[in-house]
């Protein structure tokens, strides 16, 4: 079996307001303890099935603000895995970390770079003063460029920028400009995120009461496509909804995920998905599990009991199969039909006979022994993923 590691690393400088990420806001952080507390729990999963024999795919250092941690921090995170863990060979081992542009410097990413660390995420949102503000970055567009130059000079050969768009009163003039600045700085791979109003966040209240009121979903839909014209013409292929990448460099990461592979994460509120090795119509299918979401729970967790998981899922044939299909049609080229048979022991359509509406609609297609979305699909995604589910 082989596997990708997630890291989650909760700490940042400030809570952007329209976060909902496992994040929190400190001025001091418990690094050492933190460190310490993720290589505990890296020495339990590898003593335990279906982990200790199996081989890693990927290392994704996300959070919260991971480039907040020193490199010789990542650095002994990194030691553990290794020492633990067999690399698959079948491909370079892509090893990501997530880096907002407020918290580093030339010294600090070539360190990074020699940890072992070869991708970088770097999280602009936008190139836009007023937007940055209100969004509560830590970091200006000028940090933004910076920290993209500078990890090229650190040696990264694979950087990522993530941008957001359908920002309060961005128009389509400003989005543009930011999809063409981040072009002109030659990333290997762009996010381009539309703006959620998460429940629970400032932005979702700022909106509730009429302070903030979200773009027309028309012009939602012009900047959704505007992305993908802007960014093939200037040579990045969408590969999933919100992901473009130049040839060879999707995150192979998160293609774990889209794809339903297993993965292990360790950190404050770090999700974890394991499959069984056979899948039989009433058996389990799958299980999820997620650790302990306060920093402070998580490292006492872990001192107690070397995990901190808290919530544990098993998911039946029929739920496994569902969110197969709805994450897999994230990804453009969707999933093979002959592995769908061989994962779930029958055909889609006579699974799911629903898609028969969907490919009459528009919206479904079976192209090359591949379902996928249609172009319209991809327009209407949520609505064609909810009725998997
Ligand atoms: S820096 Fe990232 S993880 Fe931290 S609060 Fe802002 S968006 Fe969330």
């Amino acid at each position: 079996m082989a596997f990708g590691l997630y890291i989650h690393i909760p700490y940042c400088q400030a809570k952007c307001p329209y976060c909902d990420f496992n994040s929190y806001a400190a001025e001091r952080w418990p690094e050492a303890d933190y460190v310490e507390a993720l290589v505990c729990e890296l020495d339990h999963y590898a003593q335990q099935a279906p982990w200790a024999d199996a081989a890693i795919t990927t290392v994704f250092f996300g959070g919260g603000t991971p480039s907040l941690f020193a490199p010789a921090s990542i650095e002994k995170v990194l030691t553990a895995v290794f020492a633990h863990w067999r690399v698959d060979d079948s491909a370079p081992l892509e090893v990501t970390l997530e880096a907002n542009p407020g918290t580093v410097t030339l010294e600090k990413l070539r360190a990074l770079r020699a940890t072992g660390v070869n991708r970088l995420s770097v999280g602009v949102q936008s190139f836009h003063a007023h937007h940055l503000c209100r969004l509560g970055r830590i970091h200006d567009a000028t940090q933004a460029v910076a920290a993209v130059e500078q990890a090229r000079q650190a040696g990264f050969a694979n950087v990522g920028i993530d941008l957001i768009f359908a920002l309060p009163e961005q128009t389509a003039a400003e989005w543009e400009s930011d999809l063409t600045q981040a072009c002109r700085l030659c990333p290997e791979h762009i996010s381009a995120y539309n703006l959620t109003y998460e429940e629970g966040t400032p932005f979702a209240s700022l909106r509730q009461r009429g302070v903030l009121r979200p773009l027309p979903e028309e012009t939602e839909v012009a900047m959704f496509t505007g992305t993908q014209e802007i960014l093939s013409a200037a040579g990045y292929v969408q590969y999933e909804i919100s992901n473009y990448a130049r040839s060879g460099y999707r995150c192979r990461h998160n293609l774990t995920y889209w794809r339903g592979g297993d993965y292990l994460g360790v950190g404050a509120g770090a999700h974890s998905y394991a499959r069984p090795t056979t899948v039989d119509a009433n058996a389990v299918c799958g299980r999820r599990w997620s650790n302990a979401r306060a920093p402070y729970i998580y490292l006492q967790s872990v001192a107690q009991r070397r995990h901190a998981r808290a919530h544990v899922e098993d998911l039946d044939a029929r739920r496994a199969r569902g969110e197969f299909v709805f994450l897999s049609l994230r990804c453009l080229d969707g999933f093979d039909a002959a592995e769908f048979r061989q994962r779930f022991g029958n055909d889609f359509p006579a699974l799911f006979p629903h898609a028969a509406d969907l490919c009459d609609g528009g919206l479904l297609e079976c192209s090359g022994g591949r379902w996928q979305l249609t172009p319209r699909g991809v327009l209407l995604a949520d609505s064609v993923f909810s009725s998997f589910l």
